[in-house]
This record gives structure tokens, sequence and C-alpha cells, in this order.
């Protein structure tokens, strides 16, 4: 589609749209899933599907055939419960006391990661009078959530702890994983190997995104891709074998025509150093857009890049559009597409591609193009 002649009537009135793809996530999972051929392979949704939408990510995978599913909080995961019948859905974040009766009542399977958390979920299971779905948390590294070394000792000693659980999976998260030759992905691998070995048989679920890309050693039986449905680049030094997804496009507001030495935005950060045509776009760091990227990032514009100039406000930007004349009021500017990845935002703003994924403020209007 050409920029500026978008017709969607959702556009209509927005000052910034972000255009999911959710053919490319479907493609994305499935090219994860024949990296993966070892078991299947879940979606992680969480953070509102890295930005992108759960209620519309989530159905997409499950019609392309996901059944497991992951996000990091309980109410994540009550949010799209109905959307996902007989799947697998998993909250990474742990158990917190007083939430096991909706965990339960609603069928979601919480990620433990300490014997309290054992034990809170043990007696629910025990109160009810059967066995409820449980997914057991290691910590090979990471030092955040997730059996310690003292706990994991003691449960390795007792599995009776475990009684009234039904065991779907052994899980550990890598610490590394973006950094192929970095020894902590061995060492985490053979410590969730010693962790596995004194539990009882499970399932493993060890690779997210990049362990995906790390090898066979760190396969397991259920991986837990995120970042790359979503386009992030896996292998971070190597071309990006996933499809990008997003596209966030800002409306031209206003355009001024400025004789050589005015300052635009606040603080004059920047100054036309000759005749020059400014274009302020309906997209600001409320929508996401990093105040950061000031100086270092760009829009394109039929393909073509169009310099961000002067500072990031909180719902406008501006863009040097003197050597694009056709850019006027009501062209759309791309800030996210093939010309600028999330991770070449990311390099712009200091940051990685999954904060500038889910930096995307609820207001910006998500546009769907079908799976
Ligand atoms: C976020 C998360 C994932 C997904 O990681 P990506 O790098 O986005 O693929 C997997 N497992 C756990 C425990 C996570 O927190």
């Amino acid at each position: 589609m050409m920029a500026g002649t978008m017709t969607s009537e959702a556009m209509a009135h927005s000052p910034a749209v972000l255009e999911v793809d959710l053919g490319a996530i479907v493609a994305n999972w499935r090219a994860l899933a024949e990296r993966h051929p070892n078991g299947p392979v879940a979606g992680v949704v969480k953070a509102d599907a890295y930005g992108m939408g759960a209620a519309a990510v989530a159905p997409a995978l499950l019609a392309a055939g996901c059944r497991h599913f992951f996000v990091a909080t309980l109410d994540e995961a009550l949010a799209i419960r109905d959307a996902l019948p007989d799947a697998l859905l998993a909250v990474l974040g742990g158990l917190i006391p007083g939430s096991e009766p909706l965990y339960r009542d609603r069928g979601i399977v919480p990620v433990l990661g300490s014997l309290a958390e054992i034990d809170a979920w043990t007696a629910t299971a025990r109160a009810g009078g059967h066995a409820l779905p449980a997914i057991l948390h290691v910590d090979t590294g990471m030092a955040r959530l997730g059996l310690d070394p003292d706990e994991l000792a003691k449960l390795q000693h007792d599995h009776s702890r475990l009684a009234g659980l039904d065991l779907r999976y052994v899980m550990t998260h890598l610490v590394s994983s973006e950094v192929a030759g970095d020894p902590l992905n061995h060492a985490q691998q053979a410590r969730f190997a010693a962790a596995c070995a004194g539990l009882p048989a499970a399932p493993r679920s060890f690779a997210n995104s990049s362990g995906i890309y790390l090898g066979a050693g760190w396969a397991s039986d259920l991986a837990r891709p995120g970042a790359a449905l979503y386009g992030i680049n896996p292998t971070p030094n190597q071309p990006n074998p996933m499809r990008q997804v997003a596209r966030l496009r800002a409306r031209v507001l206003a355009v001024r025509t400025l004789p050589a030495g005015t300052g635009v935005g606040y603080n004059a950060t920047w100054q036309a150093g000759r005749p020059s045509r400014i274009a302020t776009a309906g997209i600001g760091y409320a929508d996401g857009l990093h105040r950061a990227i000031a100086g270092r990032a760009r829009a394109f514009f039929d393909g073509r890049p169009v310099p961000l100039v002067g500072r990031v406000s909180m719902d406008l930007t501006t863009f040097d559009i003197t050597d694009h004349p056709a850019i006027a009021p009501g062209t759309w500017l791309d800030l996210l597409g093939p010309g600028q990845t999330p991770d070449d935002l990311a390099l712009a703003a200091g940051t990685n591609g999954y904060e500038v994924l889910t930096s995307l403020a609820r207001r910006v209007r998500r546009i769907y193009l079908p799976a």
C-alpha cells in the first residue's frame, strides 16, 4: 500500500496507528516450530503480546495450532482465558498468595518458583480433591524467580511435596541466550539437566526465542518464544530470520516553511541551517516513541528516510521534509516498518527491541492485517 493513501476507516481520525501483521506472527511461529522439532512451541503473549495486542494475537496463534501460552500476570491470563479454550495458559510471575482459587476456577496454570508457592498450590489441590496442573520453575542462573539451589535440594529429597500436582513441565530461563558464545548458556544447560534428574519425570521447557537458535542442546520439550514472534531478531549479530510484524505510522498534522536559523521544538535543540520545510507528526513519547531517539532516528516516506529534528515531545515529533516535497498534512510517515525495525529503533534509543514494542501506548490505534 502506498504511503499517504490509507483508506482504512479506523485510521480516519487517528494521529498514530500500529499496523500488526497477524500473518507474519503466524509465519514466525511456524518458522520457530520448524527449528524446534523436539516438541511443541508455545506463544509468549505477556505484556499484551509485546504490545501487539494479545486479544488478537493469541487467537491467531491458536488457529495456527499453538496450544501453549505464557503471560506474566494473572490479569493477563484472565483477559485471554476465554479466547483460548483447551489451551494451556500459564502465568510466569508465580502464585501470589490468595489468588489460588482464581487459577483453579479459570483453569490457569501457575508457574511455581518457590516451596511456599508449591505448598499453597498443593493445599488448593488437596482441598478440592483433585490434581491441579502446574509448571515448576528452577533457577539455573537468572536469580530472579524459580527454585533457588537450597529449595531445589529440599524438593529433590522430598518429592511428596508435589503430591496432588499434575506436573506439566519443569522449566528454566536463559540469562544470555542472545549471546551464542556465552559460557553461561552451557552452565545453565548442565544445571538444568542436574535439577531435572533429581525431580519427578516431567517434560522440560528451556528455550526462549534466542534459545531456539542456540542449537539442539537447548531445545527441550516445550520452547517458549516471545520476541521472535513479533519480529525481533533472535540472532542479533546475524541477519534477522523473522518476518517484520509491526508498522508504526504517524500522520503529518502540520507543515511549516521556516527561514534559516529558526529553532524547532522545545529548547530549540535543532535550528534550520537552510530554508526548511518541517512536518509535525502526531506521535510522541506518550505513544511510546522514546525521547532518547531525538537526533538518532528517522521516519520513512515511500521507502526514503526523513530526518527527525528537534525534541520528541509528548504528542508530537518534527521532521525535516525539505527534501520531500510530496509530504503534506495528512501524509503518513512510518516510524516502524521495513526501513526501520524495532531493533533499529532500539539502537537509536539505547534499549532493546522488546522495550520499543512494549512501550507502544494504548492510545496508538491497532489495526490488524488478518492471518
Ligand atoms: C519473556 C519470557 C520468555 C520469552 O522470551 P523471548 O526472549 O521474548 O523469546 C520465555 N520465558 C520466560 C520465563 C520469560 O520471562
